[in-house]
């Protein structure tokens, strides 16, 4: 994907298997996924991948969020992440940032790798609400301070959005975790929306009141996300998220009075 001057790219690194009836709500409306079988299947099966995004800029190479890494655990499987980035002529080594857009597990898998960073010339950036809350507050985990602690030499925090490099700038989007940081692509009069988890299922942009477990804070979550895709409604940014199926950019229309996400 281009936008402008600027090259995207989908780096999969392997797959997530969840029930929607135990990860989805609506309030008052119990098994609200049953209405997308389109989505979620008859009996619930909910398969999304894991991984990130390449994002070339000028002399800049980023990763943006890492996957699950290497793992296997019946319901999350990666580590595809090294050979895609690969396959697009990028080494490691090459990586100039790492970008967050937050700290749960699937999205820092390669952050680390025994105990070395993955990116050695990196400078590894999220916002510094999230290294808080998952380093030391009460998301604190054994993996997240595995995978995290051999970055910190490389670590650059941020608190106020900014422009990370040429057309690339953060938008501060809390509500799903404290940090949660939205990444704006802007180039030559188009935009595209890299969402993190602000939204899991793209029916969450046709669905206005769906929450999901994850998110630390529900009502702030679902302002943000209802903010995002009615502005994008508006201005035709192309949105794309890591859990949407295949990786894929698309944009929100309305349809027969229904806001929608549609796949390029
Ligand atoms: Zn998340
Ligand atoms: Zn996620």
């Amino acid at each position: 994907m281009r936008i402008g001057s600027v090259e995207i790219q989908p780096l999969f690194d392997g797959y997530g298997r969840e029930q929607a009836g135990e990860i989805i709500s609506r309030f008052n409306f119990p098994d609200a996924w049953r209405c997308h079988p389109e989505s979620f299947g008859h009996d619930g099966h909910w398969e999304f991948p894991v991984g990130g995004f390449l994002i070339r800029t000028g002399e800049r190479i980023i990763v943006l969020d890492t996957g699950v890494g290497p793992m296997d655990d019946g319901s999350y499987k990666g580590g595809g992440l090294i050979a895609q980035l690969a396959s697009f002529g990028v080494r490691p080594t090459d990586v100039t940032d790492v970008l967050f857009s937050h700290l749960h597990f699937d999205h820092i898998g390669w952050a680390s790798r025994d105990a070395r960073p993955v990116f050695p010339n990196a400078t590894y950036r999220v916002h510094e609400r999230d290294w808080r809350h998952f380093m030391d507050g009460e998301a604190k985990s054994a993996v997240g301070t595995e995978l995290l602690s051999p970055i910190q030499n490389q670590l650059e925090l941020f608190t106020a959005d900014f422009e990370i490099a040429p057309h690339v700038s953060t938008r501060f989007s809390p509500g799903h975790t404290p940090g949660s940081t939205v990444f704006v692509i802007a180039s030559e009069q188009q935009r595209a929306i890299l969402l993190g988890d602000i939204v899991h299922s793209t029916v969450q942009l046709s669905e206005p009141d769906w929450t999901v477990i994850w998110d630390v804070d529900p009502l702030a979550a679902s302002r943000v996300r209802n903010d995002i895709a009615d502005d994008a409604e508006k201005t035709g940014d192309l949105l794309v998220a890591a859990h949407f199926p295949k990786m894929q950019f698309g944009r929100v229309l309305r349809v027969e009075g229904i806001r929608k996400f549609v796949a390029l």
